[in-house]
């Protein structure tokens, strides 16, 4: 597995070589599916896309746990617990999280600034459907 600093930006730059795919649908990862429904109740359109807003699904013990276990290039962002997953969110500067396909031309075009890719663990992952998760292998 490749390291991955929290807050680079995959498709913009020398890491296009290196960023695999955008998350592809696993036998493992059907929970997605059952939980569209919970998730689509956290987006919001802005400008034309689904967007998160960060603030509606950032555990209430996110600072709790960053104070509790530091915060490390694996911490979470959702959940701010040690993670070992291997995907991440893409998140802006008006405090969106946004689809894993929107690059750097579209992020513009939408208004939108990115602040990068940050760590979130699989339960954490769970919440937020599995177009808004960049698989960093
Ligand atoms: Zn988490």
């Amino acid at each position: 597995m490749l390291s991955v600093e929290p807050g680079f930006v995959p498709g913009f730059s020398s890491a296009k070589k290196i960023f695999s795919k955008i998350f592809v649908e696993t036998e493992s990862l059907c929970i997605f599916a059952k939980q569209n429904n919970n998730i689509m109740k956290n987006t919001i359109n802005h400008n034309g896309i689904e967007v998160i807003k960060l603030n509606s699904i950032r555990s209430a013990k996110y600072d709790d746990n960053v104070e509790r276990h530091g915060e490390h290039s694996n911490t979470c962002f959702i959940c701010g617990k040690p993670t070992g997953s291997h995907w991440f969110v893409h998140f802006t500067t008006r405090g969106f999280l946004i689809p894993a396909d929107i690059d750097e031309t579209e992020l513009e075009f939408r208004n939108l600034e990115s602040q990068g890719c940050f760590p979130i663990g699989s339960e954490c992952a769970k919440k937020v459907g599995k177009q808004f998760l960049i698989e960093f292998k």
